[in-house]
């Protein structure tokens, strides 16, 4: 082993995943997988050509550098878009090379109109428009003068899609929101419509979307989390699990399992503090193990005292402080630990499993933050 660490990414899962949420799609809606933020962590060179196995031909992206990634080892047919950063000196980039994305000013717009002047194929766009999250998003007022722009420049800039994206669909107290949001993206597009406009694509719906308003998936969706083996909250995954009667089985699996192995083992006699500073003292003779993983890979440092891994498929607990390159673990109560024991941070060993959730109901944050936090050198494999 190189590295302190690596991943592995279950090809079954994703299938499985894949399957589940393109079963809820009517025929015809266009399924985008989302592969921002490192493909949630996953790494998108790992996963990108699984997904492709998988028959998924399109691909979301937030930047250019995304978009570069993807497109450099991505199959002939297959589809990028990017919802969120180019800079004016890469849009001939995304325009030679087939890329659509997001316009959300009017600057933009400018800037791509011209741009699409010299290269020599037209700019694929899609026009998010501003519906309630109020980030990014042409509000009502502009929309004549971008309908006017798209209408003059019809050979040079052509309309591939128009968007939004719902301030969170994925929480109850939000549905009300959502649903505004929704109405009022519906008669926008109407309006586009009316005006002669008809992109290939109208689309709003994210993971929480599909799961809690169906109706949002128009011609394309764009998916992430939920491809990942997680749900976008829990509260979407109890409504789901209710509003199918019993309790079923979870219709999504976790992709991604982190593993390492134990460095070293020392015997703590009773009354010792353990690592850094005062926080942990044993109150026992102990037997403490040290992982080559620390919050320098994106094990959290909240997890300090707090976090569990597994080592011979029991749970142990991370005693003391995380360091930047190592975690202390207490395996007193396993017989036999050695060194060079698998560790699973995150995934399963033998009939016990760490999920993200359980670091981020610990420590706070999101399954979404705490997965794009795991570094991208360390190496991932696929398990098939
Ligand atoms: C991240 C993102 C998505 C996907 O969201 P998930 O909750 O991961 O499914 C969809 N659309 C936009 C604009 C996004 O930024």
């Amino acid at each position: 082993m190189l590295h302190t660490s690596y991943i592995e990414l279950s090809k079954e899962a994703l299938n499985h995943n894949l399957q589940f949420l393109k079963g809820r799609l009517k025929p015809g809606v266009r399924y985008s997988m989302v592969i921002k933020g490192n493909a949630y962590g996953h790494g998108i060179e790992s996963i990108l050509p699984m997904v492709e196995e998988a028959g998924v031909d399109h691909f979301a992206v937030f930047s250019v550098d995304e978009a570069m990634r993807a497109h450099k080892i991505k199959q002939e047919h297959c589809e990028i878009m990017v919802m969120g950063f180019i800079d004016d000196e890469y849009l001939e980039w995304a325009i030679e090379h087939d890329v659509s994305f997001y316009v959300f000013t009017m600057e933009r717009l400018r800037a791509v109109q011209k741009t699409a002047k010299k290269t020599s194929k037209p700019a694929r766009i899609h026009i998010e428009l501003e519906t309630g999250m109020h980030r990014t998003g042409f509000l009502p007022h502009e929309l004549t003068e971008v309908a006017e722009i798209l209408t003059k420049n019809d050979k040079t800039v052509f309309l591939e899609g128009i968007c939004t994206h719902l301030a969170g669909a994925e929480h109850l107290a939000n549905f009300d929101r959502a649903g505004k949001q929704l109405e009022r993206f519906r008669k926008r597009c109407t309006w586009f419509h009316n005006f002669g406009l008809k992109p290939r694509f109208r689309h709003i719906a994210c993971s929480a979307a599909l799961l809690n308003f169906p109706d949002s998936a128009l011609d394309l969706v764009r998916i992430g989390i939920a491809n990942y083996g997680f749900w976008p909250s829990e509260e979407t995954r109890m409504l789901h699990l209710r509003k199918n009667g019993e309790i079923p089985k979870d219709p999504l699996q976790r992709v991604l399992s982190w593993k390492s192995k134990i460095m070293s083992v020392n015997h703590v006699p009773e009354g010792e503090y353990v690592s850094y500073g005062t926080s942990y003292l044993t109150n026992r003779d102990s037997l403490i193990g040290v992982v080559p993983v620390g919050y320098g890979y994106g094990f959290s440092r909240n997890l300090s005292n707090l976090g569990h891994v597994l080592v011979k498929g029991k749970r142990v607990t991370v005693v003391g402080t995380v360091n930047m390159n190592m975690m202390v673990i207490d395996v007193t109560d396993i017989p036999d630990v050695q060194v060079n024991d698998e560790v699973v941070l995150i995934g399963r060993q033998g009939n016990n499993t760490i999920t993200v959730s359980s670091f981020s109901d610990m420590n706070n944050s999101m399954n979404y933050e705490l997965l794009t936090r795991l570094p991208e050198d360390i190496p991932r494999f696929r398990t098939d």
